[in-house]
């Protein structure tokens, strides 16, 4: 028996990426007997988007892609896949999700595992061909086609999607000019040593980052379906390019929730056990706002670590377990020779402090609120990283009096009892 006595019950997952998956398949290994339906509105066999702006454009020709499960495993689990299907409405007074064609399909717990869309740019000649957003698997394909091609390319927005974007790009010998309006590079996430070490780290590898810029309006060839050939600047100038790669972010897809009348705010409202307030219906992953017990804030994370640790504990929640949501949330990014690992999140205000020189291309910041360890970004310092972890999810006490030169992260957690 389980505590919401559905171990047998039908359970609908709109959205087939990691989060989705991750759910179908810990339902099912954690002994859901019965359907289980995952609609996903992306043609392609479900796959990790991370590599997308990384080994997909810098590698060979990706010959296979990076599915996140074989073609054989929904089959063989029992879970019935639909891909390229659209989950247009919820009906959640008769419990029915409506596809776009009409079909109902009904259930007992429906997941939104809607995740994220890319923001669209507000400028003159965005529409252009040649002007890119970079999301799903044919995205993808487009970009790494058109790069092969590029002389140059200009990139808008310095955040995790457009650095990787753009060193990837140099990789491939590509002219790379990265346009940020904040004043420096992940502004909203970084603290302010880990932005300057990844703007230096940028300009080594050929890309030219111009901060505190914008690009006004894109110019193109002919009227509406002409090819971008430049973009003008909010200094006036023009600058020619063959594409441009627009990374400005990502919006909780959560216009499924609204229409359903569930709460939204920065998107879908859920509890610390993912309940959205409407009768069976749940919602994880990038589309979802969660209470953070660490910050005691309410938080919606883009991570594969979100999305994937979301599920899995959904998942034993709907089989029955009594828990709560409070893992300690992890990220990471590689830029060409930057290998970026963060635990924890961080705020605007809370204190850093570097361990390590940054100069050596091998450090970490520690960041802390109240004189509390709230998260550690590293940087080719996987050991920091795991000990960052340990630290987090342990509360443990670390005061940053205690941040001397030589200071020990891994030896400081492995000291400490538990
Ligand atoms: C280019 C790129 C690089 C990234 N790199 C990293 C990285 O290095 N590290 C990291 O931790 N994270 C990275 N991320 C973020 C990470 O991929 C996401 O956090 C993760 O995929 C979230 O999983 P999700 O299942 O919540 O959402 P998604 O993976 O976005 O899946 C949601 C799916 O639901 C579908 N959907 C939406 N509405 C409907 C509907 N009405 N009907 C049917 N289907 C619907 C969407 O089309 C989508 O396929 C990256 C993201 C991108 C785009």
């Amino acid at each position: 028996m389980t505590v919401h006595g559905h171990r047998g019950g039908r359970v609908v997952i709109v959205g087939a990426g990691a989060a989705g998956v991750q759910l179908a398949d810990s339902l099912r290994s954690g002994g859901h007997e019965g359907a289980i339906v995952l609609i996903g509105d992306d043609p392609a066999l479900p796959y990790q988007r991370p590599p997308l702006s990384k080994e997909y454009l810098a590698g060979p020709d990706p010959a296979v892609g990076f599915p996140l499960r074989g073609e054989s495993f929904y089959a063989d689990h029992g879970i019935e896949l639909r891909r390229g299907e659209t989950v247009a409405e919820i009906d959640a007074g008769r419990r029915h999700a409506v596809l776009d064609g009409g079909e109902r399909v009904e259930y007992d717990h429906l997941v939104l595992a809607t995740g994220a869309r890319n923001r669209a740019l507000d400028i003159p000649g965005s529409g252009l061909s040649g002007v890119m957003s970079l999301r799903t698997l044919a995205d993808a394909d487009r970009l790494r086609r058109r790069l092969a091609a590029a002389e140059r390319v200009v990139v808008l927005g310095a955040g995790f999607v457009g650095l990787e974007v753009a060193a990837a790009a140099r990789l491939r010998g590509v002219e790379t000019v990265v346009f940020e309006s904040a004043a420096r590079p992940m502004a909203r996430i970084a603290s302010p040593v880990l932005s300057e070490y990844v703007a230096r780290a940028h300009a080594e590898m050929g890309v030219e980052l111009r901060c505190g810029r914008s690009v006004t309006e894109i110019v193109g060839t002919g009227g509406t379906g002409g090819t971008v050939t430049a973009v003008r600047t909010d200094q006036g100038e023009t600058l020619e390019t063959d594409l441009v790669l627009v990374g400005v972010g990502a919006a909780p897809a959560d216009e499924l929730a609204r229409r359903a009348g569930l709460a939204v705010e920065n998107g879908i409202r859920i509890d610390d056990r993912f309940r959205t307030g409407g009768p069976g219906i749940w919602a994880i992953g990038d589309c979802a706002s969660f209470p953070d017990p660490y910050s005691g804030r309410r938080l919606r994370l883009e991570s594969v670590q979100n999305a994937s640790a979301q599920a899995r504990t959904l998942a034993r929640i709907m089989l029955g377990d009594d828990v709560r949501y409070d893992e300690v949330p992890w990220f990471w990014s590689n830029q060409g020779s930057i290998r970026l690992q963060i635990a924890g999140v961080r705020f605007d205000g809370d204190r850093a402090l570097p361990l390590g020189d940054p100069a050596t291309g091998s450090f970490s910041v520690l960041s802390f609120r109240e004189d509390r360890l709230v998260a550690v970004e590293s940087v080719n310092r996987p050991r920091d990283h795991v000990s960052a972890r340990r630290a987090l999810t342990r509360r443990l006490s670390l005061r940053p009096e205690e941040i001397v030169a030589g200071f020990d992260l891994g030896a400081h957690v492995s000291g400490t009892p538990a």
